[in-house]
């Protein structure tokens, strides 16, 4: 699966941070874990840190599929908003899995700090503004929700919003104080070189082909010949998880996204502000770490790379339209790019054992929050490897 255009800005701007071998000779571990991109750099970490002797693969370089391509909103905030996924999952399911994704921030400023990382991690407020006046109903009936729930919002009035961080074209909206950002890619080559130093085998251009489930152990083949037999498997895959699962669980699109020139000024009035609103489908925005503005949004309901990446210029200029009729100044862009991203019908993640793979266990953080998502997957692959039931579980399992 195509899953980015060419030229996303993460790679542009760390160029090749690591590289690693193929692998071509047999080998055994505890744990194989599939996928080298955010997600199998955070779960590597985990089980390494829990003294697991384990193997990735990725069969691209590593993290050059979606983590290549993010633009790395933080948030505490799911694609379902809250008072939604109440009414769908009941209030004390929706509140854990937004607090999780809370606590997720967190703990990704943690783990920076810890492996000194130069990700440009940066705790940020966040705004969800109405776009339309229609919105404004269902936005405060968010906002009761959210603070009914005990999250830490306030309302501001199109006014305020105006008169703080000069947005136009508002209608009111709810201001968080949990966000956050990092350059995704950066990180989880941070976070896999520390893995490395901990004893984690790491083999790119290595694709996992098939596997055999024996009574104690998996028997991976491997595209370049040879076979990794390992007791456990973590398959984390990202949007190509859909060519292995055999029911449909998950919608794939394509989105855009845009990256500026370094702007001071932009960049010191929005530095530690994640902004989105409730057009459909949305449209959001934050600085990055080198001082530029990021603008995502105009998806399609469509996966097809070709068409996405021949939209990628009118998508930009909707895009840059769009920024100008916010903040009414012209936007330079510098880099602008396509993804695959995924929508499950609940904004939930699928994190968890399918019933057609042994000894094997899913990370597939998608939608908005696919990063704070993998995060929390680090903690339920701890209690899947020790035999316990997370709390999220019911929440984020196949066949849910
Ligand atoms: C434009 C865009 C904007 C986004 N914005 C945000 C955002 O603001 N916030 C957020 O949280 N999320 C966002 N997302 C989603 C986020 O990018 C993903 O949730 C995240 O990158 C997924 O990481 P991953 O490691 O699971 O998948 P990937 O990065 O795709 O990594 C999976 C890896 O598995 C490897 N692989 C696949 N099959 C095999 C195989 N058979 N054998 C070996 N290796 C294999 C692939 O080569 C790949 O490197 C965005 C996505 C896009 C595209």
């Amino acid at each position: 699966m195509d899953l980015k255009s060419n030229e996303p800005f993460w790679l542009i701007k760390n160029g090749l941070l690591a590289t690693y071998p193929s692998l071509h000779q047999d080998k055994t571990c505890d744990i194989l874990i599939v996928g080298g991109g955010i997600t199998g750099a955070l779960i590597a970490h985990q089980c390494v840190s829990m003294g697991k002797n384990c193997i990735l693969i990725d069969k691209r370089e590593i993290a050059n599929g979606s983590s290549a391509a993010t633009t790395s909103m933080l948030q505490y905030e799911i694609d379902k908003p809250l008072y939604q996924l109440m009414e769908l999952i009941g209030t004390e399911g929706a509140t854990a899995c937004y607090d999780a994704c809370g606590k997720a921030i967190d703990k990704i400023g943690l783990l920076a700090s810890k492996i000194r990382s130069k990700a440009g991690f940066r705790v940020k407020d966040s705004l969800y503004y109405a776009s339309r006046k229609k919105d404004i109903p269902w936005l405060e009936q968010e906002f009761n929700a959210r603070k009914s729930a005990g999250f830490k919002v306030i309302w501001l009035t199109a006014e305020e919003i105006g008169k703080r961080y000069g947005l136009r074209d508002t209608f009111g909206g709810i201001l968080s104080k949990q966000g956050g950002s990092i350059d995704a890619f950066c990180f989880a080559h941070e976070l896999l070189l520390n893995s490395v130093k901990q004893g984690l085998e790491i083999f790119d251009k290595t694709e996992l082909i098939g596997v055999k489930h024996n009574a104690r152990t998996n028997v991976a083949t491997l595209s370049t010949g040879v076979k990794i037999r390992a007791k456990k498997i973590i398959y984390c895959i990202g949007y190509e998880t859909v060519g292995m699962i055999p029911e449909k669980f998950v919608d794939l699109l394509s989105t855009f996204a845009i990256v500026s020139e370094v702007d001071v000024s932009l960049y010191q009035r929005y530095k530690d502000l994640l902004i989105w609103n409730t057009s459909d489908p949305y449209l959001y925005m934050r600085t990055t770490d080198d001082g530029r503005f990021l603008i995502g949004g105009e998806d399609e309901e469509f996966r097809d790379p070709a068409k996405r990446d021949a939209l990628v210029e009118k998508k930009s200029i909707k895009l840059e339209g769009a920024f100008h009729k916010i903040f009414n100044k012209p936007f330079y862009t510098d880099f602008s790019w396509a993804g695959t991203f995924g929508v499950t019908k609940d904004g939930l993640p699928y994190i968890g054992e399918h019933k057609a793979f042994k000894n094997s266990y899913f990370v597939c953080g998608f939608g908005g929050n696919g990063i704070t998502f993998s995060v929390t997957g680090m903690e339920m692959v701890a209690y899947w490897l020790e035999k316990k039931t997370h709390p999220l579980a019911g929440w984020f399992k196949f066949g849910r």
